[in-house]
C-alpha cells in the first residue's frame, strides 16, 4: 500500500502551505490525507483500475490533488513537494512534531537562526537564543525544551493504532498458508498496549513445514532489512521502522512460549515465582517438575497448574492481576463486541470528511444501535465550529434521516469548548435542544494545576453537560497530560454526575490505563467513544476497549454498553 506514504507527503505540503500564509489549500491537503491513511483499497490499485479519474473519485481528492498522486505513482516524486521543500529546506515533520511548534515558527526560526532540524533547534533553546526573537520568550524557549525530552522519550515506540493494522494483515497471511498450524502475535501488541515497540509472532507448523515458512515471512511486502533468517526464527524490518520476530515453537510448548513471550516482564517473573513456590520451574519451554514438563501445550493449563484463572492478556502488567487470579477474582472484562452505539463522531457540518448518513451507514454495518453526531462548536472556528443557528439547522437534518431509520436512532450532541474561566461556548437554551452535550479543552492547555482542575469543574456543573471528552487531553508521542488534580475531577464528576470519556482515537487513548482504573475505584462512569472525523475511524473503537480493558474496566461501568433507553437515563 502506497496510501501511507501519500498521506505523508500531503501533511507536510499541508505544513509547508500554511507556512508560507497560503489560505484554505492546507485544509485540502489535510483532508486528502486523512482520506488516504483511512483508506482501505490500495490507491495504486485504483489507479491502475480507473485511472486518474477514479482517484478524483476518492472523496476529498480534487483533480489537483490526483495529479500529485498519479505523478507520485507514477515517478515516486512529487516535484511540487520537492520545490517546497527545496524553497524551505527544513526537517519540517521533525520540527513540527515538537508540541507548540508550528509550521509559522518553524519559519521564523529557520529565517532569524538558521534552524533546520530537531538538533539546530535544541542547540539554539539551549544556548537561550530563542527568547529574544519576536514573538517568542522564556516560556516558549521552555516548551520548546520540554517538547524535545518528551519526543526523545517516545522515540522507538510505535502506535498500536498504526502497528495493530500491519499485524492483523500479515497475521491473516500467515493463517491461510497451508504451512500453518497455529499462529499468534505474542507481545505488547497482544497485550494491546497504547505503544508497541516490536512484534512477535509465534507459529505451530505443519511437519516439515518451517523453510516454506520462514521464506515467506521474509519475502513479506514492506520489509526493507531482513535481520536474520534461520530454520525456525526470522527478523525483520519493516518500512514503517518496527521489527517483525516470528518463531516456530514446538506444539507441546507452544502454551507456555505463549505466555511467556506475550509478557509482560513484571507479569511472568511474578508468575516464575509462583511456580518456584510451588517446586517447579515455568520458562518457555513448559512448567517442570525436575526434569519431566508437566504441561506447556496452552496458556490455561499453565495457568491453572500454578493455581491461577488464566489471565487476559492485556492484565498482564503485574498490577495486581497476579494477586486477583490466584483468589478466582479477576474481573469479567468488558468484551470487545459489548459497545452498542458511538457518542463522539464528526460529520461534515464542522469540516469531518463523511456527511451525517455516510458515517450512519458504517454504524450500521458495525451492528451499532445509536450513533451520535457531536460536531464541534463556534470556538473552533478552522474545524468550522457550529452555532447556535447552525446546530439547530442541524437538527432538522438529523430529524428528517431518524424518520427514515428502522431499528436506529441518530442522537444530537456536540462537542462544546470549555473556555479557559469554564464557560461553555454555546448558550444554555441551545445547548438544552441537544440529546448530550460533550464538553472538551481545545485551547489554553498549559494552565496551571489548580485552575485547570477548577476550569474543568466548572464546566461539569453546567446543567447540560454530560460528557468530559479526552479528560487530559495528552497526545501520545506529542504531548503530556495537562496539569489536574485527577481526583477532584472524579469527586466532582460523581457529584455532578458526569460521564468521563476513554477516548479511542489512536494518538489519545485518553482517559490512560491508570486513571480509568481510579475512575472505577471512584465509582464514576464512563463512556467509550472515537472521536471519528472519517467514517472509518469508527472502527477505532477497538483501541478504546482495549484500554478500558487495561484499566480493569467491565460492561457495567461503560455507558454506551447499554441499549437507547438505558442509555438516554445517564445525560442530565
Ligand atoms: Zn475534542
Ligand atoms: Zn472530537
Amino acid at each position: 500500500m502506497r496510501n501511507q506514504e501519500i498521506a505523508r507527503i500531503f501533511y507536510e505540503i499541508a505544513d509547508f502551505l500554511e507556512m508560507e500564509g497560503v489560505q484554505f489549500k492546507p485544509y485540502a491537503y489535510e483532508k486528502a490525507a486523512i482520506t488516504l491513511e483511512t483508506l482501505k483499497k490500495d490507491v495504486a490499485e485504483i489507479y491502475k483500475e480507473g485511472g486518474k479519474k477514479a482517484l478524483e473519485g476518492i472523496p476529498g481528492v480534487g483533480k489537483s490533488i490526483a495529479e500529485k498522486i498519479e505523478e507520485y505513482l507514477k515517478t515516486g516524486k512529487i516535484k511540487y513537494y520537492q520545490d517546497l521543500k527545496r524553497k524551505t529546506p527544513i526537517k519540517m515533520e521533525e520540527l513540527t512534531a515538537v508540541e507548540g511548534l508550528g509550521p509559522k515558527r518553524a519559519k521564523v526560526l529557520y529565517q532569524k537562526l538558521g534552524i533546520r532540524n530537531l538538533k539546530d533547534l535544541e542547540r539554539a533553546a539551549r544556548t537561550h537564543k530563542i527568547a529574544s526573537l519576536f514573538g517568542f520568550d522564556v516560556k516558549t524557549e521552555k516548551n520548546i525544551l520540554e517538547g524535545i525530552a518528551f519526543l526523545k522519550r517516545s522515540k522507538g515506540r510505535f502506535l498500536l493504532g498504526e502497528i495493530l493494522p500491519v499485524v492483523k494483515e500479515v497475521y491473516e497471511k500467515l493463517k491461510n498458508l497451508k504451512e500453518v498450524k497455529r499462529v499468534d502475535p505474542a507481545g505488547s501488541v497482544r497485550r494491546m498496549k497504547e505503544t508497541i515497540g516490536d512484534v512477535d509472532f509465534l507459529v505451530i507448523t505443519q511437519p516439515g513445514g518451517e523453510e516454506k515458512i520462514m521464506d515467506f515471512f521474509t519475502s513479506l511486502p514492506g520489509i526493507i532489512k531482513i535481520w536474520g533468517k534461520g530454520t525456525t526464527k526470522a527478523s525483520v524490518r519493516m518500512k514503517e521502522g518496527f521489527d517483525m520476530d516470528i518463531r516456530v515453537v514446538p506444539a507441546r510448548s507452544y502454551g507456555s512460549a505463549l505466555q511467556y513471550f506475550t509478557g509482560s516482564k513484571e507479569h511472568n517473573i511474578a508468575t516464575r515465582k509462583i511456580a518456584m513456590d510451588k517446586g517447579l520451574k515455568l520458562s518457555e519451554y513448559g512448567l517442570f517438575r525436575g526434569p519431566k514438563m508437566i504441561v506447556g501445550k496452552t496458556e490455561e493449563e499453565v495457568y491453572k497448574t500454578l493455581g491461577m484463572q488464566w489471565v487476559p492478556p492485556e492484565l498482564r502488567e503485574n498490577q495486581g492481576e497476579i494477586e486477583a487470579a490466584l483468589e478466582g477474582k479477576l474481573p469479567k472484562l468488558i468484551d470487545y463486541r459489548d459497545i452498542k452505539g458511538d457518542l463522539h463522531c464528526h460529520s461534515k457540518w464542522d469540516g469531518g470528511t463523511n456527511s451525517i448518513e455516510e458515517v450512519v451507514k458504517t454504524a450500521q454495518e458495525m451492528g451499532y444501535e445509536y450513533l451520535g453526531i457531536s460536531d464541534h462548536t463556534k470556538f473552533l472556528r478552522i474545524e468550522h465550529g457550529l452555532d447556535e443557528k447552525k446546530l439547530s439547522e442541524q437538527r432538522k437534518e438529523i430529524e428528517k434521516l431518524n424518520s427514515k431509520l428502522k431499528n436506529f436512532k441518530i442522537l444530537q450532541g456536540a462537542e462544546t469548548n470549555i473556555m479557559a474561566d469554564g464557560s461553555i461556548d454555546i448558550k444554555d437554551e441551545a445547548l438544552k435542544k441537544l440529546d448530550y452535550v460533550i464538553a472538551g479543552i481545545h485551547s489554553n492547555f498549559k494552565m496551571e494545576k489548580e485552575k485547570m482542575t477548577e476550569r474543568i469543574i466548572k464546566a461539569m456543573k453546567n446543567p447540560n453537560v454530560d460528557i468530559i471528552s479526552h479528560p487530559t487531553g495528552r497526545i501520545l508521542k506529542r504531548r503530556d497530560e495537562y496539569q489536574i488534580d485527577f481526583d477532584k475531577i472524579l469527586r466532582a464528576a460523581k457529584e455532578t454526575k458526569t460521564i468521563l470519556e476513554i477516548n479511542s482515537f489512536p494518538e489519545r487513548l485518553d482517559l490512560n490505563d491508570q486513571n480509568i482504573r481510579r475512575a472505577k475505584e471512584a465509582g464514576v462512569k464512563m463512556i467509550i467513544n472515537t472521536d471519528a472525523h472519517h467514517k472509518d475511524q469508527l472502527r477505532y473503537i477497538e483501541f478504546g476497549i482495549a484500554q478500558a480493558r487495561r484499566g480493569w474496566v467491565e460492561k457495567e461501568d461503560i455507558i454506551n454498553t447499554k441499549p437507547l433507553e438505558k442509555l438516554l437515563k445517564f445525560f442530565k
